[in-house]
């Protein structure tokens, strides 16, 4: 027999590692070497089994302290090698609901239906991408959606007639063997019915007796006015199917919003950069600007400064529930002439003259020594 790999190293982590670290170091190597992502990996499939192993016993105060004490020789019972010890965990669905919690389970997709308890279908992710537009003013859209269905011939039983399925006689229906090993009670999965809890006689001919089937479905949906990037929505009972019985599971919309060309959002206001030119900022004027939906006049001072904003009231974005609606805030940015003909410059030059040279930079050149001859004295 091949000396069994010390748990501590299973997981990378040292003896007097805290519980913390263990969780850590087990969820990385949990992610890295799991089924789902290495399929066909027998090496992987292994890796993992073993890091279910020692996550099994480290994670467990108890156990653990019996390990320190006595190594692998506290977990080996009399029956000697065997399937091994498996941590008590029924299978990878399970645990990762059980370490990650159910978001995180989700990540993987179905999982394996184990027990025939009846068992709530998972979650499904859509990220759902919308144009700036959409966001703003709501969106009807159909989407193909792959999930699993309950099959619709044998009704998810795996089987068309009710007496065509049997609890299984080896684990009761349980789907788990439960024995004495060493000093522990351990749970290892029944291999007569493969965990399932229950044996098919003459299977579904639609579904093969999986009682289920990966579908693609075309489902409508509408999405309200006034989301944003990162909203969730979530529609009931549109995710995967339940086994045995269990209800569906949810569907969760997750917004995207592509960008604008030259709208940018904030809430529920909307921001618009407006240039103008420098002697519609010195004389005032009086501007056209785009609003999501159409033109609205805005009347700019005389004497108006780059980055000066203006708010146009109720130009923004309707909140999700119809309760408010933002503004449009409109940001002034003067434009600098760059390409001045002789004429221009002439004029320019005798604006310059006439004002005694730039006023604003004389005046800000002279608070400012006044403010250092204060400092020096
Ligand atoms: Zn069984
Ligand atoms: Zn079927």
């Amino acid at each position: 027999m091949s000396e069994k790999e010390d748990f501590y190293s299973v997981l990378g982590v040292s003896k007097g590692a805290t519980e913390k670290e263990i969780k850590k170091s087990y969820k990385k190597a949990a992610m890295q070497h799991h089924p789902d992502r290495n399929q066909g990996d027998k090496g992987a499939e292994e890796k993992f089994k073993s890091i279910q192993e020692a996550y099994g016993i480290l994670s467990d105060p108890q156990k653990r302290a019996a390990y320190d004490q006595y190594g692998h020789r506290a977990f080996q019972g009399g029956g000697g090698g065997g399937g091994g010890f498996n941590g008590g965990f029924s299978d990878f669905g399970d645990i990762f609901e059980g370490v990650f919690g159910g978001a995180f389970g989700d990540m993987f997709g179905g999982g394996s239906q184990r027990s025939n308890r009846p068992k709530r279908g998972k979650d499904i992710p859509y990220q759902m991408d919308l144009t700036f537009d959409q966001a703003v003013f709501g969106h009807k859209t159909e989407i193909s959606l792959p999930r699993t269905e309950e099959c619709n011939t044998c009704g998810g039983r795996g089987a068309v007639n009710r007496e065509d399925v049997e609890s299984c006689p080896i684990c009761k229906g349980q789907g788990q063997i439960h024995r004495s090993q060493g000093i522990f009670s351990v749970a290892t999965t029944c291999h007569h019915c493969h965990g399932g809890g229950k044996i098919i006689k003459k299977p579904c001919h639609k579904c093969h007796g999986k009682g289920e089937s990966r579908k693609t479905s075309k489902l409508a949906v509408t999405i309200p006015a006034g989301v944003d990037e990162g909203f969730r929505i979530k529609l009931r009972g549109e995710g995967e199917a339940g086994a045995n019985g269990g209800p569906k599971g949810d569907l969760y919309l997750i917004i995207r919003v592509e960008e604008h060309e030259f709208f940018e959002r904030d809430g529920l206001n909307i921001y618009l950069s407006q240039p103008i030119s420098f002697p519609q900022a010195a004389l005032g004027c009086n501007l056209k600007v785009p609003t999501m939906t159409g033109f609205v006049k805005l009347s700019i001072p005389a004497g108006t400064d780059s980055g000066q904003r203006f708010r146009i009231r109720g130009e923004g974005v309707s909140d999700v529930h119809g309760r408010s609606k933002g503004d449009q805030i409109v940001e002034i940015k003067v434009m600098t002439p760059k390409k001045l003909d002789a004429r221009q410059k002439e004029l320019l030059k005798e604006f310059s003259d006439l004002a005694g040279d730039d006023t604003a930079t004389q005046d800000f050149f002279g608070k400012v020594s006044e403010k250092v001859k204060d400092f020096f004295g």
